[in-house]
């Protein structure tokens, strides 16, 4: 393997937080690698808010021009899956549908995947007119029909969160959990319509509305639903030694380090509550930290081949 074979760092992902590391590392004269199969997490929805600079702007739009902006740098794009990554000691070897990459450090910007409660409808509809995030779309159907179906207590604050935005709410609480009384009370107060029957289906009707029918097959009419979905990691075949939390992601360190010396994370697989805004800081700063660790690591290189130089040099004085 020559020097040119080797990469500084692989990331694993080239949605905004791959691409916000990706620009801090190119800018330094890092050689980079970006492995990313195409599905982002928000290819579901057609329109991408509260991003500065790209409210209202179709998610690809931030791809690709971070794409362009990266190509003046010495940053490399694979479309990709990654399916293993090895340890190999001084370095890493990233395993792809494409080939085999050796790399010194690599960031996880892979996301995560929305797991959706197993309601009729809901999953065609995911993005498009059930949505998750009333920062991002909110806005949108602001003072429309808006019902939350909580599918944990996280739902019931969504619940209380969304009577900002309109006062025609209904929330269907049946599987939020064990509930607590002063949340029903609170949201009672507020006017929102409390609904205790289990969601069965979610249909569109022909003006566009939808109707949620619950199980005593009473439907409710609303433009727009909110509910909450299951984080789950993207599995890119890590190292099994890796320190995991109890929901499968990578326990890292405020730089966004894991465990192992030369493995990072960034964005959603780091924090899953990050939205594009803070996905983009996150690979921002996680770039940084990657970079410096590099740098240690250049440093430390270069004193332990001098070292290794010294007696041939005390000897060269000696013969002298
Ligand atoms: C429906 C929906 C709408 C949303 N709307 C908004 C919004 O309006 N505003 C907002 O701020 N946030 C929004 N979000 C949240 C937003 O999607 C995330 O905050 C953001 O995508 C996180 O960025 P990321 O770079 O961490 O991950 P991603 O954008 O998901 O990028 C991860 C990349 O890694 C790649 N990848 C994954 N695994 C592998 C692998 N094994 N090999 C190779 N590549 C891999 C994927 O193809 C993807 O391109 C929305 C989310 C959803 C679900």
């Amino acid at each position: 393997m020559t020097a040119n074979d080797l990469y500084d760092s692989t990331i694993i992902g080239g949605g905004p937080a791959g691409l916000s590391a990706a620009m801090m590392l190119g800018r330094a004269r890092r050689r980079i690698l970006i492995v990313d199969d195409e599905s982002p997490r928000n290819r579901f929805t057609q329109h991408m808010h509260a991003v500065v600079g790209f409210d209202g702007a179709a998610p690809d739009e931030l791809r690709r021009r971070g794409r362009l902006e990266l190509a003046q740098y010495d940053v490399t794009f694979v479309t990709s899956s990654t399916t293993r990554v090895d340890d190999d000691g001084d370095r890493l070897r990233v395993q792809t549908d494409a080939g085999s990459y050796a790399t010194r450090t690599l960031i996880n910007a892979t996301g995560a995947v929305d797991e959706l409660a197993p309601i009729d409808g809901l999953a065609q509809l995911w993005g498009s007119r059930i949505l998750h995030c009333p920062y991002c779309h909110g806005w949108e159907v602001r003072d429309k029909r808006i019902a939350v179906i909580a599918t944990a207590l996280m739902g019931l604050f969504q619940a209380e969160l969304l009577r900002q935005w309109t006062s025609t709410l209904t929330a269907f609480i049946a599987d939020a959990g064990a509930v607590d009384e002063t949340a029903i009370e609170r949201m009672k107060a507020r006017g929102t319509q409390v609904n205790a029957e289990p969601v069965e289906r979610i249909s569109r009707r022909a003006d566009g509305a939808l109707d949620i029918v619950t199980r005593d097959g009473v439907a409710t009419t609303v433009d727009a639903v909110f509910t909450g979905s299951t984080l789950i990691p993207r599995d890119l075949g890590l190292p099994d030694a890796l320190e995991r939390t109890s929901t499968g992601f990578l326990v890292v360190d405020g730089n966004g380090r894991s465990n192992h010396p030369r493995i990072w994370s960034a964005g959603n697989a780091a924090n899953p509550y990050a939205n594009v805004p803070m996905s983009m800081g996150n690979g921002s700063a996680v770039g940084g930290a990657v970079n410096l660790a590099l740098v240690e690591e250049d440093s430390a290189l270069v004193l332990s081949a001098a070292a290794e130089e010294l007696p041939a040099i005390a000897c060269n004085y000696a013969s002298a």
